[in-house]
């Protein structure tokens, strides 16, 4: 019988891994040698930064959207199946009904925004971390014309850039549609910083004073009334709002805390340069499921490619040399005409360049190249 590598959860970093190793092991496939199987359990493929578009109508659901098995490279074999359990101790994952051996793994499960940690939370505050989220925000605000805006920022939360995006680019749709005035716009977040790579910090900051955006450090939310519309502090303040919008501190998937192999919020151990789970040789963590020292996000597509590339040497018998430095890169909208880009990696200081209407033109066209990327074509 041939081997078997499984890649678990066909999101952003799992279909890449599966259709990189697909497109260069395809003699073993055929032959029978070797079997990728991509097992998920949605059949609907978001690309997530597209999220932001659709809150502000610059694109269409459609546009975001497509199913999993079109993105799948013909040599994949693709599963739809929930996972219980994932049990490196037996070399195999179970889902309710069956369960699936592997000699390697990889696990891509992604995170997820908690908003159970925070009572009212759920019932109150407007998100943009799903497509139906995302809708329900765009017709909140469609219909705004006056009141607060309250958006809440917790840590570690995916997509790095995207609540300092998401608020500098609902400042400019308000002005845009003459409401700016009438709206107050406040940017609350936990830590002492605006965000936690500091060039960003110190950019952002600058913006929102120039915009007036309200800003407030060290917010620590909890709990919230639907009906009064209140959000509640640790400091005992009361904050008023007429929209709230959550990004939520997020966790891992559930079914790595299920499996015990997660740290306390569901993040797996993961070495920082093999991406191998701690302590385990044949089994590999990569994009937000990762404990990694690195923002959530910007790095499937480098990490993606470090694991294939060690795959397939292990099945070629030759020593896996790919190390991954912790690169990673991603696009800022400053505004709706323009954006900025931050690349980061373990060992030196973030590079970024802001303010651009071409990066906004470059930053409009990842759209298109995720299609492209994701099918491991580029
Ligand atoms: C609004 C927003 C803006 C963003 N902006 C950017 C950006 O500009 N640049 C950037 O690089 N990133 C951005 N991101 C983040 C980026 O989308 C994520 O970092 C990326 O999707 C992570 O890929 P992943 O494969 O780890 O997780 P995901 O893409 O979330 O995929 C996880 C997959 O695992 C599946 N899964 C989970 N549990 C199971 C189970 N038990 N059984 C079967 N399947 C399971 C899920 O269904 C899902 O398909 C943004 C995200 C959001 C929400």
């Amino acid at each position: 019988m041939g081997k078997r590598i499984v890649v678990l959860g066909g999101g952003t970093a799992g279909t890449m891994v599966a259709n990189r190793l697909a497109r260069r092991l395809m003699d073993l496939i055929r032959s029978g040698e070797l079997e990728i199987l991509l097992i998920t359990r949605s059949g609907r493929h978001v690309y997530q930064p597209g999220l932001l578009s659709v809150v502000f109508s610059e694109a269409f659901p459609e546009q975001i959207v497509r199913e999993e098995k079109s993105l799948v490279h013909r040599d994949v074999t693709l599963v739809f199946d929930e996972i219980r359990r994932i049990r490196p101790d037996q070399s195999c994952v179970q889902s309710r009904t069956t369960e699936y051996p592997y000699d390697y793994l990889v696990i891509a499960t992604g995170s997820r925004p908690d908003f159970d940690g925070v009572p009212g939370l759920k019932e109150s505050a407007r998100h943009f971390y799903n497509l139906e989220g995302a809708l329900r925000l765009r017709d909140a605000l469609a219909s705004m014309k006056k009141g607060r805006i309250l958006v809440v920022v917790e840590h570690p939360h995916k997509g790095p850039g995207a609540p300092v995006e998401f608020v500098l680019m609902l400042d400019d749709y308000l002005r845009r549609r003459g409401l700016r005035e009438g709206i107050q716009l406040t940017y609350a977040f936990s830590d002492g910083r605006i965000h936690f790579l500091e060039p960003v910090a110190d950019w952002a900051l600058s913006q929102f004073e120039r915009r007036g955006i309200a800003h407030q450090p060290f917010f620590r939310l909890e709990k919230v009334d639907p009906f009064k519309q209140r959000a509640f502090t640790s400091d005992g303040e009361e904050h008023p709002f007429d929209v709230l919008i959550a990004v939520p501190a997020h966790r891992g998937a559930p079914v790595v805390m299920q499996s015990g192999i997660g740290d306390d919020r569901g993040f797996i151990p993961t070495d920082r340069h093999t991406l191998k789970m701690e302590g385990d040789d044949r089994v590999y963590v990569i994009g937000d499921a990762a404990n990694l020292p690195i923002p959530k996000g910007g790095s499937a597509y480098y990490q993606s490619e470090i694991v294939a590339q060690n795959l397939v040497s292990r099945l070629k018998g030759l020593p896996e040399t790919s190390v991954y430095d912790g690169k990673g890169t991603f696009f800022l909208g400053s505004s709706l005409r323009e954006a900025g880009f931050i690349a980061y990696d373990y060992g030196s200081f973030p590079k970024f360049a802001f303010g651009s209407e071409v990066l906004r033109w470059i930053k409009d066209m990842q759209g298109p190249a995720y299609w492209l990327k994701v099918r491991a074509i580029l």
